[in-house]
């Protein structure tokens, strides 16, 4: 954290190259910590050393634990760091909103093009059922959500839907099929997709109606924000099971099907 001074500003300079974007997307479900800031820290850098554009996206999705309060601090708090960024929620831009609990329409349009595509599928496991299969020994990795055992894959119904509300949703990811990728700091990275290997069917819409992280993030850097470097806590990678195929920054099933670019760059959580 040697680097890290609130008295270096971070400014991208004026007629930034267009190509890199890159962002800041805390969720303002408590204060910013130490390690957030070395993120945030590396990729503002990097856009000014890319002579790029900065996005601030404010990550809150989730009405149960996002606060207006933490929002607000989360920006006092970067500003004070340094971090200036060129498009956000207090700044807006070409691609706002930039706050994701305003950008719903946009991930019901995915939800609709991949439900009718045949890639989802609503799964009415409960709780409990998901806790049961977590057991199972090859799930040792269980930081998220564990690998999904694939009980509900081959239900059929997904077109009597026209609302995703009242069902999980899940992405069928390709049995067996390789991901492989370059992170910027990571170097080659290699997981196997499928219910018995790496990361399993994960969720794109939650039963109570609320995008899955999955889902909103792909949609915003790839549809909506245009990002081209997606700059993430190495946990979000390593967790693999459900962290690593809804991430824009991993060239992943779910990234194929929306069309993603976003070149990964994990850093160790601090
Ligand atoms: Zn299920």
């Amino acid at each position: 954290m040697g680097t890290l001074s609130p008295s270096v500003s971070l400014i991208p300079r004026e007629g930034s190259r267009k190509s890199y974007r890159g962002r800041l997307a805390p969720s303002p479900t408590g204060l910013l910590h130490i390690g957030h800031a070395r993120t945030f820290w590396i990729a503002a850098r990097r856009a000014i050393e890319n002579q790029g554009t900065l996005i601030l996206r404010n990550e809150d999705l989730d009405p149960q634990r996002s606060r207006a309060e933490f929002a607000r601090a989360m920006i006092e708090d970067l500003l004070w760091l340094g971090i200036r960024w060129s498009e956000g929620p207090d700044c807006g831009g070409a691609y706002g909103p930039y706050s994701q609990s305003e950008r719903r329409a946009h991930y019901l349009e995915a939800w609709r093009r991949l439900r009718d595509g045949g890639f989802l599928y609503p799964c009415i496991c409960s709780r409990k059922d998901l806790a049961q299969a977590a057991s199972a020994p090859n799930d040792a990795e269980t930081d998220d959500e564990p690998v999904y055992p694939g009980t509900c894959r081959d239900r059929k119904d997904a077109p009597e839907f026209m609302e995703p509300v009242g069902a999980n949703w899940r992405f069928r990811v390709p049995d067996g099929e390789e991901v492989e990728f370059a992170d910027l700091n990571l170097g080659r990275q290699r997981f196997v997709a499928g219910n018995n290997f790496d990361f399993g069917d994960f969720l794109v819409w939650r039963r109570d109606d609320v995008p899955a992280y999955q889902l909103a993030v792909v949609v915003d850097d790839v549809a909506s924000c245009q990002v081209s470097v997606g700059l993430r806590m190495e946990s979000s990678l390593s967790a693999g099971n459900s962290g690593c195929p809804g991430n824009p920054n991993c060239r992943t099933p779910l990234t194929w099907t929306m069309g993603c670019g976003a070149t990964p760059c994990g850093y160790p959580l601090m």
